[in-house]
């Protein structure tokens, strides 16, 4: 893991600056900086899924395809017709779930698995604080997800994108632990925030290439009226939209 060969070398740069310059009037500056740098590089591992810095998530895939991913649901008011639009288009995605929606609405991940998509763990809670859980209650949290998936669909979900794309070592337990497979992203799109369908539209196709994940949210009224158009510019590009599974096991 990225992050232990920055510690390590962030201890060795600390010792090394200590033998260097001990006597120097600097000293306290010098090692602050060292400090700031690592605790910089830090944030950024844990904030950045791409960069790989906690766990190893696949943020891409080496097909000629590309996987829609839809997060946080499911949601009676906007899930149905992220499922309606898939189905006209006779396109299968990936759906990570939050495990408390779906034991609320259990009828749509039921509609979810029944239209033959990828359904993903995305913890059970979701929980704003879920980057301070021990990792115990980080396992506990996420096995009740995958828990909850398996009672109504009957299949126990194999993939995982951690909540916010927020890492830390904690996930590296719970991976080994559990079995679960990161998925990442390489297009975060953004649609929670964006309000523009033809802004999100934009920001997505001008970044599209065979092996993109984009990471869309099925609870995103934006993402609803964008969809159509960026099914028909994958069609019009010959970008194959396939769930995430399949993509892998080629
Ligand atoms: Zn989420």
């Amino acid at each position: 893991m990225k992050h232990k060969i920055v510690t390590i070398v962030f201890i060795l740069a600390l010792i090394l600056t200590g033998i260097l310059y001990y006597n120097h009037a600097n000293l306290i500056i010098i090692l602050t900086i060292i400090l700031v740098i690592y605790l910089a590089l830090t944030a950024l591992g844990s904030y950045q899924i791409k960069l790989n810095y906690y766990i190893t998530s696949l943020n891409k895939t080496n097909s000629d395809s590309i996987a829609l991913t839809f997060d946080d649901g499911p949601d009676p008011a906007t899930t149905p017709q992220i499922l309606e639009i898939l189905k006209l288009a006779n396109l299968k995605a990936t759906f990570f779930v939050i495990g408390k929606n779906a034991e609320k609405y259990p009828e749509l991940i039921k509609a979810i698995s029944a239209d033959g998509h990828t359904i993903g763990n995305h913890s059970y809670s979701h929980s704003a604080g879920i980057g301070l859980f021990s990792r115990q209650k980080l396992v506990n949290d996420v096995n009740q997800c995958t828990d909850t998936i398996e009672k109504v669909t009957g299949v126990k979900p194999v993939l995982f994108r951690p909540p916010f794309g927020v890492t830390n070592p904690r996930y590296a337990y719970l991976l080994q632990t559990t079995g679960l497979k990161s998925i990442g992203w390489s297009i975060r799109s953004y649609d929670t925030t964006i309000e523009n369908e033809k802004k999100l539209y934009n920001r997505i196709t001008s970044q599209l290439k065979a092996g993109s994940i984009v990471l869309l949210h099925d609870t995103s009224t934006t993402t609803i009226r964008m969809l159509p158009a960026l099914i028909n510019y994958c069609n019009q590009n010959n970008l194959p939209v396939k769930p995430i599974n399949e993509l892998t096991e080629q």
